[in-house]
């Protein structure tokens, strides 16, 4: 079962960093790739502190949330 995340589309740009953060070992060092399916879409995370991989679904709008920020990445104030 792939895990599920809970940010909304208009959520702050640190709570969906926080979403993505690594479960392991809490880190923000997340890298990340997303893969967007004809509705929705899913985020590969990989923790580059412990090195953690796991795979996120998203909704739509998450999906569309993420996809913004291929270009700008995530600030974490
Ligand atoms: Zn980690």
């Amino acid at each position: 079962m792939p895990e599920t995340t809970t940010f909304r589309g208009d959520d702050n740009p640190a709570l969906v960093a926080a979403a993505l953060a690594c479960r392991v070992c809490l880190s923000g060092e997340v890298e990340w790739a997303l893969e967007v399916d004809e509705f929705d879409g899913q985020v590969h995370c990989h923790c580059l502190d412990c090195g953690h991989r796991r795979v996120v679904s998203l909704t739509s709008d998450q999906t569309l949330r993420l996809s913004l920020h291929r270009e700008a990445p995530l600030e974490v104030a």
